[in-house]
């Protein structure tokens, strides 16, 4: 059984990875590289294989990068099946047409600026567009459920918990050779709307996402304090309360936090403004699903309430609409995309709002630091949006607690259970994966980092330590010996 990795290996973002086993090709998500301009240039990399040889692509979840590269591989020539949860079917729909239409938008964009130049032929063409999503979503068969299991050639596979985002898996695979389990995006335990991850049963060897694997989150009950103690300085401010937010589980999270706060009277009542179309669109999911989500939401759905509707929410639709919101006079709440600031509707309410002392801006989402969040954050006197200068004279207010991605203690919790498998470290910076490698080796586990594009062979080989990507001729050396 081998791996190649063709994201993720080093960085968070692009998780794709390719198995052999015995000639047949599987591949477990499709992300799409996200960051700067460097690592999203790799998105433009061929695929080292031909799409077309490929015999199914399994889904762990519908983020963007997780699944964003899809439409690429269809483009490319890859026809066959795309096994999903039928939550991650519905919503990655949602985000790839949200992605395709960004990028065949900022594409018309740089078109018009570059034709001044007279350097019109020099515009990058969009990844993918419309089409090219409609054809990738013809192909998704929502027919992993958790529990169960699915054939698929060699391989059987089983979708179970993994607790990070709406119909969000992690995947058991077993084949003659052995057994491996790809964590997918693992659930923050304390966190979020979504039922704890499903203890994995015991494997041979593991993929694991590390997005935190070196930090422990706050308990929620003092994040929620924080959130009201901020929310209720806010209002007394007069202005608008700015909360940039990711469209899916952290929109839905903070819309539910809301509705509680603002139903126990614990913040006062003031108008919300839920302003993304995409967070509009993946609520309708959460309420669809809602069987999936923890015990008070359900208990909310089953007494006939909206756990997603606090009083006073307005959902906006057009980009008019999202305009006018800047007239209104007085504290408002606006849950806007994207949620690190660096497009979407939230930019324009940023031109409009962060110079002004009555306004306050709320974090609630991971900011990367060279991110428009991130320099906000790092304490930026003068930001650039839109193109224009805008001096940062809001109140800017940091939670952290609201992460939807397991801390150290809910990755080590899960790895516990999966008896002495090999660990390959996944979807995390490289600084944080050397932070978790000696905690692993402490615990008797033997772990690495998965190496960017070269192969290696799950079941045999062994490479104490966490040899770094690039080093393989060496380790390819010892393949054999190990086991
Ligand atoms: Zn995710």
């Amino acid at each position: 059984m081998n791996l190649q990795s063709l994201g993720a290996a080093g960085t968070v973002s692009g998780s794709c990875h390719l198995l052999t086993l015995g000639g047949q090709l599987v591949m477990v998500d499709c992300g799409l590289f996200q960051g700067d301009a460097a690592l999203e240039a790799r998105n433009r990399e061929a695929f080292p294989f031909d799409p077309g040889d490929l015999s199914a692509v399994l889904l762990t979840h519908a983020h963007l990068d997780h699944v964003g590269r899809l439409p690429l591989l269809v483009r490319r020539g890859y026809v066959g099946p795309i096994y999903c949860t039928p939550p991650t079917l519905n919503l990655a729909e949602t985000v790839l047409l949200d992605s395709a239409r960004l990028q065949v938008e900022s594409y018309k964009q740089e078109v018009r600026r570059a034709r001044r130049m007279n350097r019109e032929g020099e515009v990058p063409q969009p990844l993918y567009d419309e089409d090219d999503v409609h054809r990738t979503v013809a192909l998704m068969r929502p027919t992993l459920a958790f529990g169960q299991t699915l054939t698929v050639g060699r391989l059987r596979v089983r979708a179970e918990r993994a607790g990070h985002i709406l119909g969000s898996a992690f995947l058991i695979l077993d084949s003659p050779e052995g057994r491996l389990l790809c964590s997918g995006d693992l659930g923050n335990r304390e966190s979020g709307l979504q039922q704890d991850f499903t203890p994995p049963p015991e494997a041979d060897a593991v993929l694991v996402e590390t997005t935190y694997a070196n930090r422990t989150h706050r308990p929620l009950a003092q994040t929620l304090d924080e959130f009201r103690d901020v929310l209720n300085q806010s209002v007394r401010l007069g202005g608008k309360i700015l909360i940039p937010s990711f469209a899916i589980e952290r929109a839905q999270a903070i819309l539910y936090y809301l509705k509680n706060l603002m139903d126990a009277g614990e913040v006062p009542r003031v108008p919300i403004f839920l302003d993304s179309p995409m967070a509009a669109r993946a609520t309708h999911e959460y309420f669809e699903f809602g069987d999936e989500l923890i015990g008070p939401v359900r208990g909310a759905f089953r007494s006939g309430d909206d756990p997603f509707r606090p009083s006073g929410l307005h959902v906006v639709t057009s980009s008019s609409e999202s305009q006018r919101i800047n007239r209104y006079d007085g504290a408002a709440i606006i849950i806007a995309g994207n949620g690190m600031l660096s497009g979407g509707r939230i930019q324009h309410h940023l031109k409009h709002q962060l110079w002004k002392p009555s306004t306050s801006l709320v974090i609630v989402s991971y900011q990367s630091p060279s991110s428009l969040g991130g320099q906000i954050v790092a304490g930026a006197g003068v930001v650039q949006v839109l193109g224009e200068d805008v001096a940062v004279r809001a109140q800017v207010h940091t939670i952290g607690g609201f992460s939807a991605h397991a801390d150290q203690d809910d990755l080590l919790s899960w790895l516990d259970s999966t008896g002495q498998a090999h660990i390959w470290l996944t979807h995390g910076e490289v600084s944080v994966m050397n932070d978790f490698l000696p905690i692993l080796t402490e615990r008797g586990r033997l772990a690495d980092r998965v190496p960017r594009r070269d192969a290696v062979d799950l079941i045999q080989t062994h490479f104490p330590g966490g040899r770094p990507p690039g080093e393989l001729e060496e380790a390819r050396m010892v393949v054999g010996q190990a086991e």
